[in-house]
């Protein structure tokens, strides 16, 4: 079955054809860093106006690299949250319409499904339970994935995102937007050892994680050393902190891998670690191709293949979520954002 993937959560607009035999016909990205890199960050307002422009001739262009027209897509999978609610809807919408006009199912899919699915779009051999470490811009949780739709939240930030203390540290360091391939870059040229910082709730008997604190203590080291040596001390005590609450449940799990996804993923001292610690655990390792760990709508395209054939579909008046918890059952027991 051939799948069109819509993505627009936050400031990549995307548009994808994946078949359920994983084969990717076609993927178009469209950021929006030049728009946003004046403000430092994302904002919602320009976010969304650029993704109604963007859209269209993504998904123009899909169509035309693949050599496939609507009638031939069997279903058609927008984001649907969690994500800026702007932006959300407007993939969703037009996902929607071409639902309607097509007359094609539609498969409302969470973003964070996407991100932990997708290392089974280019890995066939990645079954299932497998340890998901999603770390992305607004996420940083250990999930256990049973089955398409079926996730255990091990363990969360009770406050900052890994790539969200990426993307705080890049511009504390003036390194510019987005953070974490600025960070990425400047460490390697430094010391990772040359600037003191704390390593939050290492060795932690409680599971999750916490990022605050070290980005306050960057706050205080910045001009006292290089930014070369403080991305590279950052990186490093990211990557102790990631690999120690890793480790932790690795143990408490019953998982036929150690899986990365989401943007951090793309980070080669994150993945280097975490193959390291899999090998140590025998445990096999399995991390996205790089294209596919930042935002992308072939992820989405393929979380639909996923739930196509599983056989789910969303009515037409599905909504778009800003929150959306891959585990809500977890989300009640320590409540919104924990
Ligand atoms: P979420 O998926 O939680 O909704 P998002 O979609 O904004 O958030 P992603 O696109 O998955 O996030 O990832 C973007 C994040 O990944 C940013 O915080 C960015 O700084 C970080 N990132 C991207 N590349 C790297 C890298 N090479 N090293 C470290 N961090 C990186
Ligand atoms: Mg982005
Ligand atoms: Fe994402």
């Amino acid at each position: 079955a051939l799948i069109l993937g819509l993505e627009s959560s936050c400031d990549e607009t995307a548009a994808a054809l994946v078949t359920t035999d994983r084969q990717v016909l076609a993927h178009k990205l469209a950021r929006q860093e030049a728009a946003h890199r004046p403000y430092g960050g994302v904002v919602p307002e320009i976010a969304a106006r650029a993704h109604v422009e963007a859209i269209g001739p993504l998904i123009q262009g899909a169509f035309e690299e693949a050599g496939v027209t609507l009638a031939d897509v069997d279903a058609i999978a927008a984001t649907a949250g969690p994500g800026l609610i702007g932006g959300v809807m407007v993939g969703l919408v037009t996902g929607k319409a071409l639902a309607l006009a097509g007359n094609k199912p539609l498969i409302a899919v969470n973003h964070l499904e996407g991100h932990g699915l997708s290392p089974r779009l280019t890995d066939p051999d990645l079954h299932f339970p497998y340890l998901l470490l999603l770390v992305s811009g607004g996420h940083c949780q250990l999930l256990l994935v049973e089955g398409v739709g079926r996730y255990k939240r091990l363990a969360t930030t009770i406050d900052d995102a890994a790539g969200e203390a990426f993307d705080k540290t890049a511009k504390m360091l003036g390194l510019g937007f987005p953070g974490g391939p600025a960070v990425e870059a400047a460490a390697a040229l430094g010391d990772p050892r040359a600037v003191p910082l704390p390593r939050p709730l290492l060795g932690s008997a409680e599971p999750h994680f916490s990022f605050a604190g070290l980005k306050s203590d960057v706050a205080r080291k910045v001009g006292l050393y290089s930014a070369e040596d403080i991305a590279a001390s950052f990186q490093q005590a990211v990557v102790d902190c990631l690999i120690d609450r890793t480790r932790r449940a690795i143990d408490k799990v019953d998982a036929t891998a150690l899986v990365v996804a989401g943007g951090v993923a793309a980070n080669k001292a994150v993945r280097g670690a975490l193959e390291q610690l899999a090998a140590e655990s025998n445990l096999r390792f399995v991390a996205p191709p790089l294209w596919l760990c930042t935002d992308n709508a072939a992820m989405i395209g393929w979380a639909g293949a996923e739930r196509f054939l599983a056989g789910f579909t969303d009515p037409l008046d599905v909504a778009a979520r800003p929150r959306w918890p891959l585990d809500p059952d977890a989300e009640k027991v320590r409540g919104a954002g924990v």
